[in-house]
């Protein structure tokens, strides 16, 4: 028996933002076609106008783009399923909600505004979830033939079956059942002869041929109503996959509001495509083995959909920091100080090898956005405390510092202008401390805060000099030296 190709396709609704969740089911759409050399689809479903955002279509193309969620078939590049974007399909789907009618699985209900508003307040009043009454259920032929020939508007709405239960296997979640008692029939088509969202969205899937429906758990619940239109058509059901809620903590999902929601904020606040990517991977899926960096080929050949847990994942902050910071690590300098280089020009005016200064960040940089407050001391030395030359681990303390920045100073003016550089300082440095007989950090903490004011900087002390070059190297340690006379 041969298999059938797998189908899968990301069917975003255009209204704002590539939410941390959007992006994640698309990711695991794609790998979930491309690990089984199956066809990627994207369909925007934008039929509900009032959620239409402008500019949103754009966000979605630019963020698959980016991340390399590369479509198959899709709006711009056509294939053999179109059109891709839903409102351009709206004269298909009558045909379907009539055949469904003559079929006697659907009806064409004219309960018109009025009574549907007394329906629901009786309802409400006697204490019942808001549902359809099945008015139109049982109408007629003659008493709809002549409310057709009348030109009363009306809707078409699914027959559900009253009794029994619908269940399905989902993927992640397992076994999922309701009672039919509790479906509404609900609306197929609207009187203006479009489709309901849900009627819709089974039927391009249906008609897309896709073979593995993979989405937010918040159509879980919708699912069997999906499940019987499939039947009632006679079409095969896909396979679902229901991927669990982004969470902000146990509690609460992770909002649009708090900012650090979308792709676009996440890229905005200095992280990685590649990162966010691998991040997302990890959110409610775990690989096999131990390993969890991930390149995108990587993730097609480890991704198996029954990794895919149930529970919310959370979004991590400080994870997605140490994968971000992996990925710099993993860059060349070039590319490192390419990524880095707006971050350290917003700070940094002073003339000096950027590509040096670069490879002192990348060893200690998880966000680029981190950037600047390593690196602020570069322009000017900002004002310190003298504390700062107290130091347990190195043994430190101002009178310490009172005594070695002399010999610092004294050292690093016998450098000649042209030899100054790294390797030069810490030869003759170390030189020095050698014939001092003192310990390392005896030397080099003072040096480092005298030239950075900070205790934290990215490299040492040597590195600093080397990066601020002679003259406001030693400027700055006679000042160091001033400040602690005073
Ligand atoms: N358009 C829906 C959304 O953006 C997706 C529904 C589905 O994937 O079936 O939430």
């Amino acid at each position: 028996m041969s298999e059938k190709k797998v189908r899968t396709r990301f069917a975003p609704s255009p209204t704002g933002y590539m939410h941390v969740g959007n992006l994640r089911t698309a990711l695991y759409a794609y790998l979930c076609a491309k690990s089984q050399d199956g066809v990627f689809v994207l369909r925007i479903e934008d039929t509900d106008q009032e959620r239409y955002v402008e500019g949103a279509v754009d966000i979605i193309y630019n963020t698959l783009r980016e991340t390399g969620l590369v479509w198959d078939e899709g709006p711009d590049i056509g294939g053999g399923y179109g059109p891709y974007i839903q409102s351009q399909r709206m004269g298909l789907f009558k045909q379907y909600a009539e055949q469904l009618v003559r079929e006697g699985k659907a009806y064409y209900c004219f309960c018109d505004k009025d009574r549907l508003e007394e329906m629901r307040l009786v309802q409400k009043a006697s204490g019942q979830a808001p549902h359809y009454d099945g008015h139109c259920r049982s109408l007629s032929a003659e008493e709809i033939k002549a409310k057709l020939d009348a030109g009363t508007p009306y809707v078409i709405r699914q027959k559900m079956p009253r009794e029994g239960v619908t269940s399905f296997e989902d993927l992640v979640y397992g076994h999922i059942e309701v009672e039919n008692a509790t479906l509404d029939d609900q609306i197929l088509l609207k009187t203006d002869g479009m489709p309901t969202y849900n009627f819709a969205n089974v039927v391009d899937d249906h008609l897309m041929g896709i073979t593995h429906v993979i989405r937010g758990s918040e159509y879980l619940s919708s699912t069997p109503k999906y499940n019987l239109l499939y039947e009632a058509f006679g079409w095969e059901l896909p396979v679902y996959i229901h991927c669990p809620p982004v969470m902000k903590d146990a509690q609460n999902k992770l909002s649009k509001r708090n900012g650090d929601a979308s792709y676009q904020d996440l890229v905005a606040k200095g992280y990685l495509t590649e990162a966010v990517l691998n991040y997302i991977l990890l959110l409610g899926w775990s690989p096999k083995g131990e390993e969890e960096i991930f390149s995108l080929p990587e993730m097609i050949k480890a991704f198996d959909p029954a990794g895919i847990s149930k529970s919310p994942a959370i979004f991590d902050p400080e994870k997605l920091r140490y994968i971000n910071g992996a990925y710099l690590r993993a860059m060349t300098p070039e590319g490192f100080l390419e990524k880095a280089l707006p971050y350290i020009d917003s700070v940094v005016n002073r003339d000096c090898d950027k590509l040096f200064l670069a490879r002192l960040l990348q060893k200690r940089t998880e966000v680029l956005s981190d950037i600047p407050e390593q690196i602020d001391f570069i322009d000017a030395l900002p004002d310190y405390e003298l504390e700062l030359y107290t130091s347990k681990k190195m043994k430190t303390t101002p009178d310490t510092a009172r005594e070695a920045l002399p010999h610092i100073v004294q050292c690093l003016e016998d450098i000649a202008p042209e030899d100054w550089n790294e390797e030069v300082i810490h030869a003759r440095l170390f030189a020095k401390i050698e014939s001092l007989g003192v310990k390392n950090g005896w030397l080099l903490w003072p040096l480092r805060v005298a030239l950075s004011g900070k205790q934290f900087t990215p490299g040492g002390g040597v590195e600093l000099a080397a990066l601020l070059g002679r003259e406001e190297s030693l400027a700055r340690l006679k000042k160091g030296m001033e400040k602690l006379q005073g």
